[in-house]
């Protein structure tokens, strides 16, 4: 069922807002946007009634749904997409990081926020990238830590996307 995008081959992490814009010019009006861009979509083409998830690249008719929410239909779906990870959002990154008292010479939590790391126990516990998995063991401290996770995780999408802006 999770076709890649034709038009996208890589990936993105979805933007809240980014996805909200996608729907400017939509030519269905009848259906509504906010179910759409609640349940993960973007809208890939404004004359067609198919939206799509830019991360899994889960695509959904919304006109035929039939009753479904476009956020049921995802999930049931595509229960793996990052959209569901709460750590793509970088407020639940830093939070994670409340009570960490981290460990000598540890890398600032601004930079290892920036980079996609989240903690995964609350307080304690390794540091992950929310979006390829890599961890804390294999990090050193001494070099830049978006370059490192690039090269420990050439296909990591969250980072791909820091780097290329
Ligand atoms: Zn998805
Ligand atoms: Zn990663």
């Amino acid at each position: 069922m999770n076709q890649p995008l034709e038009h996208d081959p890589i990936f993105e992490i979805p933007n809240d807002c980014q996805r909200e814009a996608s729907f400017r010019g939509w030519s269905y009006m009848h259906i509504p946007i906010e179910p759409l861009v609640g349940g993960g979509f973007t809208c890939i083409n404004p004359n067609t009634s198919t939206v799509a998830c830019t991360a899994c690249g889960l695509q959904a008719d919304a006109a035929r749904l039939n009753g479904t929410s476009p956020y049921d239909f995802h999930v049931q779906r595509s229960p793996g997409c990052l959209f569901f990870n709460p750590f793509r959002h970088e407020s639940n990154r830093r939070q994670s990081f409340l009570y960490w008292s981290g460990y000598s010479g540890a890398l600032d939590i601004d930079d290892l926020v920036a980079a996609g790391f989240y903690l995964t126990e609350f307080g304690q516990g390794n540091i992950q990238c929310f979006c390829c998995g890599i961890s804390s063991s294999s990090l050193s401290q001494i070099v830049d830590i978006r370059q490192q996770h690039t090269q420990l995780s050439p296909h990591c999408v969250f980072i791909r996307n820091v780097l290329s802006q």
